[in-house]
């Protein structure tokens, strides 16, 4: 842990990003009826940046002066951070750019990483107003932990660091199908998840993992693209089988395939309960072709307690890895990192444990 306050502050203070779409569009409220007072009642210096589009946030932290800036808070949904990342680490100098703190403030509609940092202090679970205010307190508390970020490749080469999940099948096609139901927030995903499953589908592909207990990788692995930005040495390249000491999954149907990063899928989904923001490890599930309406529906309700892996469900399979890599066989479909849609296709991904630093307990 590092304590992010000093005594000697530079002038700016934090840099606060505020998305004014994002959620219901509530952001610029809470900002004025909450995170403004907390900010100004707890000494410290902010300026505000409010975004006007997609990718605003990331060209702003790409040419930013970051010596201007103790922290990076967000007040949005996930997405907005994980333009925030993507841009830290596009730049020159991403090594001391990825250290600059970063904090989240739940103002979206998909606010898993701020329900992830209150479930790391233990206290019961809160939502809406109150996970702001836990999130907002925690924040000016000032206490730093570190962050993994998973690498991830895609099909066309191009690379994009992570913080929360990358999902595909299920839990994909109900992040983006809900989309259009933004304006009733968290909500957004109960209702997809109903009208999904009314429409339940089966994904055909393949699915690797380097599972965590080998740690260390073998020698057939090492990717060795042309950036040299932390490079990804347990992954070998896409068109080469993985490396010998991974493990195949035998089964090519499933009904989703899930890679958690930290507790929380959306607000009240806790998918991997034993998740820590720097536990280096790939909190990996998937379920398997077979299950049925009513099972799939009680895995769900399970998660919104963080019990589904006490459920006895056959379908549901957990591995902790370090690297997988997940092949879909069919020619179109969804595929979220972060819940934002990214290229779909063959995609691998790796932990590098905790190279960004993430305000909380
Ligand atoms: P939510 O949780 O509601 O989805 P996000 O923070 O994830 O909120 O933002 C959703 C998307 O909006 C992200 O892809 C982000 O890049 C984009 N975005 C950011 N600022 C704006 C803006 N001013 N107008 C439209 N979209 C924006
Ligand atoms: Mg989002």
């Amino acid at each position: 842990h590092g304590v992010l306050f000093s005594e000697v502050r530079r002038p700016c203070g934090v840099m606060v990003l505020v998305n004014p779409q994002s959620g219901r569009g509530q952001a610029m409220a809470l900002y004025n009826g909450h995170v403004q007072r907390m900010l100004t009642e707890a000494d410290i210096p902010h300026t505000l940046f409010i975004t006007e589009r997609q990718n605003h946030a990331r060209d702003l932290v790409r040419s930013a002066d970051l010596t201007q800036w103790d922290a990076l808070v967000i007040l949005s949904g996930d997405g907005l951070l994980f333009e925030v990342v993507n841009g830290l680490m596009e730049r020159q100098d991403w090594e001391k750019a990825i250290q600059t703190p970063l904090g989240i403030l739940p103002g979206g509609s998909g606010n898993a990483l701020a329900a992830s940092v209150h479930h790391y202090t233990r206290a019961s679970p809160v939502w809406g107003e109150d996970l702001l205010t836990s999130c907002g307190f925690l924040l000016c508390k000032g206490l730093v932990s570190k962050l993994d970020l998973i690498s991830i490749r895609l099909s066309s080469g191009a690379r994009l660091f992570s913080f929360l999940s990358l999902a595909w099948g299920f839990v994909a096609d109900v992040d983006i199908e809900s989309e259009q139901f933004r304006q009733i927030g968290a909500l957004r995903f109960i209702l997809g998840t109903l009208l999904r499953l009314a429409s339940l589908r089966i994904y055909q592909g393949k699915l690797a993992f380097l599972p965590a207990e080998n740690e260390c990788g073998s020698d057939s692995a090492s990717f060795s693209p042309s950036d040299s930005r932390l490079p990804d040495h347990l992954l070998a390249p896409l068109e080469q089988p993985v490396p010998r000491d991974w493990t195949l999954v035998e089964e090519r149907e499933f009904v989703l395939v899930l890679a958690m990063f930290q507790s929380h899928l959306s607000e009240d989904l806790l998918a991997a309960p034993d998740a820590r923001t720097d536990d280096g490890l790939i909190h990996l599930f998937y379920v398997t072709a077979g299950i049925s309406r009513a099972a799939l529906l009680r895995l769900f309700r399970a998660m919104q307690s963080g019990t589904h892996l006490d459920c006895g469900c056959a379908h549901l399979v957990y591995r902790r890895a370090r690297a997988l890599r997940l092949e879909p066989l069919s020619a179109a479909g969804v595929m979220t990192v972060d819940g934002e849609r990214v290229e779909y296709g063959p995609v691998q991904a790796q932990v590098h444990r905790g190279v960004a630093r993430l305000i909380s307990a």
